[in-house]
């Protein structure tokens, strides 16, 4: 049976737990994550010029321009590691992006994108951001139980951080912005082939859930057999 590729498209506020899932389902389905927030924030730890001018945009909680972020994931789709599909998580987040995405997913013979919508209410997304630290070497993401200045990484023993975005001020501007965005942008993507998720459910359930869907949800194109890569774990 020839291999399918998948594009995962994970729709939903920040905190609704996209990048643990995310990377659940990059180990399972063996396509890489790309979030775009994550290679913001790269970037703009790296000093580049892509770096420089997001990082006043992003420490404010409001988007980037289209263009740019158009450019940024064109780039990256482009890529060999992604001829299997990826999952995408943080973009789109306008409906000028999504129209983009579809554009360049018809250019690069990749099927149309399963959506997931991560469903969470306002009050759990503030708990958990106020929660949330990373890891600034592998950007893993915990969920620290009080504050504690002092928690490390498992993986590489790193002291974790707070993201600058998850202050207070800036949690409240990106759910503003989020709830006014994510409408037309569900709205775009309700025909389609989409589905909404419970996030307010363990790590597990979510996980389990993702993976019914996805075995539900038959991708359209097939890979060429020279990029073939195991994607068994869908079939
Ligand atoms: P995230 O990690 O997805 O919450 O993204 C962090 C920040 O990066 C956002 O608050 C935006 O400033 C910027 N960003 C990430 N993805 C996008 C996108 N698709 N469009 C515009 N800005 C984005």
């Amino acid at each position: 049976m020839p291999k399918l590729a998948s594009v995962i498209v994970f729709l939903g506020p920040p905190g609704a737990g996209k990048g643990t899932q995310a990377a659940r389902l990059s180990a399972t389905l063996g396509i890489p994550v790309i979030s775009t927030g994550e290679m913001l924030r790269q970037a703009a730890q790296s000093g580049s010029e892509l770096g420089k001018a997001v990082e006043g945009v992003m420490a404010s909680g409001h988007l980037v321009s289209d263009d740019l972020i158009n450019e940024v994931v064109d780039e990256r789709l482009r890529r060999s590691d992604c001829n299997s599909g990826c999952i995408l998580d943080g973009y789109p987040r306008t409906v000028s992006q999504a129209l983009s995405l579809e554009g360049l997913l018809d250019r690069l013979n990749l099927p149309e994108p399963v959506v997931l919508n991560f469903q969470l209410a306002s009050d759990k997304i503030v708990e958990r951001l106020s929660r949330r630290r990373q890891c600034p070497q592998c950007g893993a993401s915990y969920s620290v139980k009080h504050h504690n200045n002092s928690a490390r990484c498992e993986r590489d023993g790193s002291l974790l951080t707070r993201r600058a975005d998850d202050n207070p001020e800036t949690i409240r501007q990106r759910l503003e912005l989020y709830h006014s965005t994510s409408a037309a942008l569900v709205d775009f993507y309700r025909s389609r082939n989409y589905h909404e998720i419970r996030a307010s459910r363990t790590p597990s359930h979510v996980s389990r859930e993702l993976t019914r869907i996805l075995r539900g949800s038959r991708p359209v194109t097939a890979i060429p057999a020279v990029h073939q890569t195991v994607l068994s774990a869908t079939a």
